[in-house]
């Protein structure tokens, strides 16, 4: 008899999932969520994280229950998990799609395949965005994730075979899980991610490139479907024909050139992601190796004066106030624009001169977005480690400028602004840029980094975004533009 398990990972829901599709081929078929120690103690996850999960978990269970799938959520070790299933119900096949996650999530995936052999459990794996599993080269790319993108969708099976005597199981509350209620919480779950896209094509995209920049309009203007695509409640695929569909039918000029800025960014997505899977390490280690050691917390720890800057970032008390409100609107409602992403790096990196990748960390705990593929190649890109992307630094008073010229965004998040309970800036940005600037432009002059750029661009550079392929030559090019088109 063959015994189908769907492994629930990042692909919560019921809409174009291959695994689900293949169990239902089976004689009997059940799924399982696994909540792994691993993943609540690593120091990306946070309780936003999990509160998100369960909730999109409920509504799964249910829908999944409907059609004869009981869905089984366990605390442990995926292993233990797995082989003590197996035992108990006869697992014969085991279904999920591929992950492009951190060092943990990649080194449970090699124990699984290696027990799968053991005890000669079928395990089938999907792709469910753009990224390509062991790729040789980025020639090509494009095109293939445009092939995949296009290819029809899978089916949702109308029933499976129930396992006689199983039932969904009880899902655990946070308190169980010894975690706090998040003061906000994001509506989860696949409906509400179907309900966001179609109000986003359906009109709400129209001043998707208008406001994506500033902090005031950003909420509003963009998609917002960052959690849904990181949890899977949405495939990218789904996402990408919707998508095509209304640029496609739409009679309304502003929209339709809104969604094809909004169309763009679903494939940098899916490129960004293709850089961890090609190398995993970039996680933790600059991808120019010529620059490790520069910055203090790279490799050691660093002192007592990087520390307490570090510390005055995370609490949005730097004294820019323009860092410092957006560094609280993240805190407070796990979201935040990419422009003001991106300043909120730079300024860890070029202002305050930290390594990216504690503040990394931290951030990855605020974005209830997180998708590792796409954040660690950030944080590098967006702080000149990538040896290839020219260093963009964004000065805050700038910023502050032309996104929030009357003041508003900054009262709403830091009301004591202008007031003496407002510390003064913590660093002098005109000189701390100079020591900045001078310490990477030096490096990056030598010939052993212009040799490692050629290398760097021809593992993971973009073919398509006009960035050309040495140092040298790329110096003497316009930057595009950081909220329309900056690739690495
Ligand atoms: C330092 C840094 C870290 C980031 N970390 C993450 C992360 O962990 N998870 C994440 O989803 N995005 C991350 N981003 C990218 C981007 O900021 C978010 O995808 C976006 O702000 C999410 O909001 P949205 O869904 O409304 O996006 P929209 O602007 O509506 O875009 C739609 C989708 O396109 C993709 N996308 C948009 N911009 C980018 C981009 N620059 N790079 C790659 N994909 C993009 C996302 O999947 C997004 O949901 C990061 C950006 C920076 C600068």
């Amino acid at each position: 008899m063959s015994v189908g398990l769907v492994w629930f990972k990042r692909d919560l829901r019921l809409r174009d999932h291959a695994a689900l599709a293949q169990a239902a081929q089976c004689e009997r078929a059940f799924g399982l969520f696994i909540i792994e120690p691993a993943w609540l103690e690593s120091f990306e996850c946070d309780p936003r994280h999990v509160d998100f999960l369960l909730r999109c978990l409920a509504p799964l269970q249910a829908a999944l229950w409907q059609r004869g799938l009981p869905l089984l959520v366990r605390m442990g070790e995926a292993v233990q998990v797995l082989e003590s299933l197996r035992r108990q119900w006869g697992v014969t096949h085991l279904f999920s799609h591929e992950e492009t996650g951190p060092a943990w999530s990649y080194a449970r995936d090699i124990s699984v395949g290696r027990w799968s052999r053991l005890q000669d459990v079928q395990w089938q794996e999907w792709p469910q965005t753009g990224v390509v599993r062991r790729l040789r080269s980025r020639d090509g790319w494009a095109a293939r994730w445009t092939r995949r993108m296009e290819a029809p969708q899978v089916a949702i099976p109308s029933g499976f075979g129930t396992p006689p005597g199983m039932q969904p199981e009880r899902l655990p509350t946070l308190a169980e899980l010894g975690l706090p209620t998040p003061r906000v919480q994001a509506a989860a779950g696949e409906a509400v991610a179907w309900d966001s896209l179609r109000a986003f094509l359906g009109g709400g995209g129209r001043h998707y490139r208008r406001g994506l920049s500033s902090p005031l309009t950003a909420p509003d203007a963009c998609s917002r479907l960052s959690a849904h695509l990181a949890f899977g409640t949405l495939s990218m695929r789904s996402v990408h024909q919707a998508t095509e569909l209304a640029i496609e039918h739409s009679a309304d000029r502003d929209l339709a050139y809104g969604l094809r800025g909004f169309a763009s960014r679903l494939r940098w997505h899916c490129h960004f992601m293709q850089k961890l899977e090609d190398q995993p390490d970039i996680e933790w280690r600059n991808v120019a190796r010529s620059l490790d050691g520069l910055r203090p917390g790279d490799g050691a720890a660093w002192g007592q004066e990087a520390q307490a800057r570090f510390d005055a970032w995370c609490a949005g008390r730097t004294g820019y106030p323009m860092v410092d409100a957006c560094m609280r609107q993240l805190c407070a409602t796990g979201w935040l624009n990419f422009r003001m992403r991106a300043m909120l790096v730079s300024f860890a990196a070029y202002h305050l001169w930290l390594h990216w990748r504690a503040p990394g960390l931290f951030l990855a705990r605020q974005f209830l977005d997180f998708e590792p593929g796409i954040h660690w190649s950030q944080m590098q890109m967006q702080s000149g480690t990538t040896g290839i992307n020219t260093l963009r630094i964004y000065s805050p008073a700038k910023q502050a400028r032309d996104h929030d010229p009357l003041g508003e965004y900054v009262r709403r998040w830091v009301p004591e602004y202008g007031s003496c309970a407002y510390p003064d800036p913590i660093v002098d940005e005109k000189s701390a840029l100079a020591q900045a600037k001078e310490a990477l432009y030096g490096q990056r002059r030598s010939s052993s980094a212009r040799a490692e750029a050629d290398a760097i661009q021809d593992r993971h550079g973009s073919r398509k975004s006009g960035l050309p392929a040495t140092a040298g030559r790329r110096s003497r090019q316009k930057a595009p533009d950081a909220g329309q088109g900056v690739l690495f």
